[in-house]
């Protein structure tokens, strides 16, 4: 008799947007009116959990409103790949069908590694992981620092960056990784991740609310802020004089022009900030502009320069690292092919010596990247000295598993899986456009024209 092999049964997908621009939160130089939203794909497998709930793995590719259907036809485009995939063979190797997608030669042509293609690669792969983690009983980040290093490499492709990092020097990091391990598991359940906020420092937010998210940060323990800067130099100086004077001296404040400038532009703006000491100048210029970075850096120092949330895939991260554009690596979680590919970028980092600080926010990314530096700090470079987990305070409440923030750490979750599955209602709510939220809000806009 044969037993029926499970499978991966269906792969259903969603346009899921939050109103997010009506309160300018997420508003910065680049992006007035973001509407926060996610390309969302659930893989269902043919079998139950432990606990005789239907098994499923989440990813989305986070979007900020239009285009984010484009994101979903996107993801659907690589159904075929997925659909039928032995679930054992699937958990047992996520290699294999990063690999596929990332081969397929004519959706390559989109691309290749980059861009909307890419994004949906990331959500999917994510989502296998997710299945991965949560077959096994694990988070992701204990599902990776549990991994032997041999098998971690057998995740990562390599081409493309084997002039700067080899797969033997991948394995050593990795070996090197494990010495101390679990102390570092067990210190992390305990400590948590340091992480620093963006609350306060969004463009579109008055004066008094951003002294007033400022002082909340301070008093809620971090050690950090960000404010988005780039749009008027003027509004720049009073609204960084004005979270100077509310978090003091001492603490660290970033700033980001989410690409806002040209070279000379960005180190002009730099300067004439520097009275306020800003840590790190994140997104100067065009995250494409490797050469343009390593200028700015050389010529802002000591201010440090940060970028990734943008950066397409590890071979423009390797070459960011190889040319000393950076100071600060802010790898995302949903950006790249997912969790395959930011191994390669972690190991990239480690081998040049570059701390991650990871882009969060958004709809779950914080959520997702957590996994991802807690991992790092167990089972790669084994530190948290300079490192910190962006945080921003919005829209966690739609996940079953949110990021939990204590004394301004990240802590480390515990539920089996990547953080990434949504509340039914939540979706139900905000599908684009008929969930409940966007049918509400087309009649009132209907009633008010007709008014
Ligand atoms: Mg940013």
């Amino acid at each position: 008799m044969s037993v029926a092999r499970a499978r991966i049964a269906a792969v259903e997908t969603h346009d899921i947007r939050f109103p997010t621009s009506r309160e300018h939160d997420g508003s910065d130089a680049m992006n007035p009116d973001p509407d926060y939203s996610a390309a969302y794909v659930v893989l269902r497998a043919d079998v139950a959990d432990c606990a005789g709930r239907e098994l499923a793995g989440h990813g989305f590719a986070f979007t900020i409103g239009r285009g984010n259907d484009v994101q979903v036809a996107a993801i659907n485009a690589l159904r075929s790949h997925i659909v039928g995939r032995d679930l054992d063979e699937l958990c047992a190797d996520p290699g294999v069908i990063s690999r596929a997608l990332v081969g397929d030669s004519q959706l390559r042509w989109l691309g290749p590694e980059k861009g909307v293609m890419q994004m949906a690669i990331g959500a999917v792969v994510n989502a296998v992981w997710d299945l991965a983690a949560k077959r096994a009983g694990k988070p992701v980040w204990q599902f990776l620092a549990d991994a032997e290093p041999e098998w971690l490499v057998s995740q990562i492709d390599f081409r493309y960056i084997e002039d700067a990092l080899s797969r033997d020097e991948a394995l050593e990091l990795l070996r090197a990784g494990k010495a101390g391990s679990a102390e570092r598991a067990a210190r992390l359940r305990e400590a948590g991740y340091p992480a620093y906020t963006t609350s306060p420092g969004w463009l579109g937010y008055s004066d008094e609310k951003l002294t007033r998210l400022a002082k909340q940060a301070v008093a809620d323990g971090f050690t950090q802020i960000k404010l988005k800067v780039g749009a008027d130099l003027e509004d720049d100086v009073r609204r960084f004089r004005a979270a100077r004077a509310a978090v003091g001296d001492e603490l660290r404040i970033a700033v980001d022009a989410n690409q806002r400038w040209n070279v000379p532009e960005a180190v002009d703006w730099v300067g004439a900030l520097a009275e306020f000491d800003p840590y790190w100048i994140e997104e100067p210029t065009s995250p494409d502009d490797i050469l343009g970075h390593a200028a700015i850096r050389r010529a802002v120092a000591p201010v440090k320069v940060a970028t990734g949330e943008h950066v397409q895939n590890r071979i423009v991260f390797k070459q960011l690292l190889q040319a000393g554009s950076i100071d600060i690596l802010q790898l995302d979680s949903a950006r790249v092919a997912g969790v395959n590919e930011n191994l390669a970028i972690l190991l990239l980092a480690a081998k040049f010596g570059v701390p991650v600080c990871p882009h969060a926010g958004g709809v779950g990314l914080c959520e997702l990247v957590q996994h991802l530096s807690m991992f790092d700090y167990v089972a790669l470079t084994g530190t948290t000295d300079d490192r910190v987990i962006e945080f921003v305070d919005h829209l966690h409440e739609h996940f079953t598993d949110p990021v939990r923030i204590s004394g301004g750490s990240y802590l480390a979750p515990s539920a089996p899986g990547f953080s990434a599955e949504m509340h039914p209602e939540s979706i139900a709510t905000y599908r684009f456009p008929d969930g409940t939220f966007w049918m509400a809000d087309l009649r009132e806009r209907n009633e008010g024209v007709a008014a």
